[in-house]
């Protein structure tokens, strides 16, 4: 079956044909690792990995790589400011290197608990700095670039296409206002390397043909997907955001190094938004961070039944209700999923089966259509026609793609004070002593736990 994705690139969906059969090479932008990233953050992770499951559910070898952000985003999207590490570094009174470690580690915890699949590789950007000083070198041979006083620069007129991806007005925006471009020819040229400052010691910097300085931000995207992929890469993630000026700056320079377009399918995942619409982000105020929730005692795999809920392409809300109320929905869908478990040993495919599942991979690609595939799977649960063996069998198939662990028991620790009473209230319930059979329950209650009785005696959940 064919695979439709949209392409920011043309702003249509397109039949996806990567370079090489059943083979795709995917990059995605990863984050800048100055502090720890919210929910709206790892919803775009959450999204690159449904791009990639649903790849494979197709059929396709995914060789993914992501990249990791630990020198040269500055504070403004211009050039302009301080590098994010050395301030996040400075205000935490740690070493930019440990700051990089200490949220490169927290980053991978909170994928994980997501289920997001980690990408065989993730590069850093202080590991790449040569990689980094050659794509630059390449492009002032083939006349990129210039010089200022802080850096060099990517001349943006230089590129014919430049702009294509957020269709930009370049001509408009060089000959428009001259404000907040110190040196630069055009509003959108951009540094390729910027001169460390001349009265001050960066933690991170390196020698390089121009002058003791570091990296900018988008020539090491271009620079992992080269070295990684060589010159041809099939789809590449990340947030709306990135679209007028990360994601363009990476096209120009993918251009300039090698003369061709490199990157065939641009994919864009909406924001996560707060009730009145705005992006989430760090200033939304408190409980945007996955561990807040996970404190609470919420289970991260709510989140991302959340983001499952809706198309990535449009913006997705997201209050602690909407979390609270996912989690409720998830945990419903998983208990007839634990059902269908004990009624069927083994999951069974059939010509049935096939059905259902085709009806799955028309919605998934469709442009990654989690939303509606969620619903399939529940109309298949719902389907009374169908046999427990062959709802598992939908179910753990869909379950590759949504990656919510279906059909997991969670295994709860019963305190020994629990179980002891639990013992108790069943000698109560032998003697017929029903009025301490229920004093006993409520005592239960009142430490977190709900007690059934079972034709075996009782079975103890957590509330
Ligand atoms: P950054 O570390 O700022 O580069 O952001 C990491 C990723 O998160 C980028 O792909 C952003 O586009 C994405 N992102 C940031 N805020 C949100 C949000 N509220 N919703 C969805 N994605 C976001
Ligand atoms: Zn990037």
């Amino acid at each position: 079956m064919d695979l439709f994705l949209y392409n920011t690139l043309t702003r249509q969906k397109e039949k996806f044909e990567p370079y090489h059969e059943n083979e795709v090479k995917m990059y995605t932008c990863g984050p800048t690792v100055y502090w720890t990233q919210h929910i709206g953050n790892m919803f775009a992770y959450i999204c690159a990995d449904v791009f990639k499951r649903t790849l494979t559910f197709a059929g396709y070898h995914v060789n993914h790589v992501m990249g990791i952000t630990d020198v040269g985003h500055l504070v403004s999207d211009d050039d302009t400011g301080e590098d994010k590490m050395e301030k996040g570094a400075r205000n935490e009174g740690i070493s930019a290197w440990d700051l990089a470690k200490k949220y490169t580690d927290q980053f991978f915890a909170d994928t994980k608990s997501l289920n997001i699949i980690k990408p065989p590789i993730t590069c850093k950007a202080t590991d790449y700095i040569q990689e980094q000083i050659d794509a630059v070198k390449t492009l002032e041979e083939k006349g990129f670039t210039y010089k200022t006083s802080d850096g060099i620069y990517f001349d943006s007129i230089k590129d014919p296409t430049y702009g294509e991806l957020a269709k930009l007005d370049i001509e408009g925006l060089c000959a428009g206002e001259r404000v907040e471009m110190a040196e630069k020819k055009c509003k959108t040229d951009f540094a390729l390397w910027k001169f460390s400052p001349k009265n001050e010691q960066r933690q991170m910097e390196w020698d390089s043909p121009w002058g003791v300085g570091f990296p900018g931000w988008h020539i090491e995207c271009s620079s992992f997907c080269l070295s990684q992929f060589g010159e041809q890469v099939d789809i590449h993630t990340g947030g709306i955001d990135h679209i007028p000026v990360h994601h363009t700056n990476e096209i120009a320079q993918n251009k300039g190094i090698t003369g061709h377009r490199v990157v065939k399918y641009w994919l864009h995942n909406n924001f996560l938004v707060r009730a009145d619409g705005k992006k989430l982000s760090k200033s939304s105020g408190d409980k945007v961070f996955l561990q807040d929730y996970i404190e609470k005692g919420y289970d991260p795999l709510a989140v991302r039944y959340l983001a499952l809920t809706a198309h990535y392409r449009t913006p997705i809300k997201f209050s602690e209700d909407l979390v609270k109320m996912a989690q409720t929905a998830l945990e419903r869908l998983n208990e007839k999923v634990v059902g269908l478990k004990k009624d069927a040993p083994a999951p069974t495919k059939t010509k049935e089966t096939n059905k259902w599942l085709d009806e799955l991979k028309t919605v998934l690609f469709d442009d990654f259509n989690t939303a509606q595939a969620m619903t399939v799977l529940r109309d298949a649960i719902n389907d009374s026609s169908l046999s427990s063996e062959e709802k598992l069998y939908i179910t753990y198939e869909a379950d590759r793609v949504f990656g919510l662990d279906l059909g997991k028991e969670k295994t709860i620790e019963i305190p020994e004070k629990v179980k002891m009473m639990a013992g108790q209230r069943l000698i109560a319930r032998q003697q017929q002593n029903w009025a301490l059979s229920d004093i006993i329950r409520d005592q239960i209650d009142e430490a977190g736990f709900v007690i059934k009785d079972t034709a075996n005696g009782y079975e103890l959940k957590e509330k």
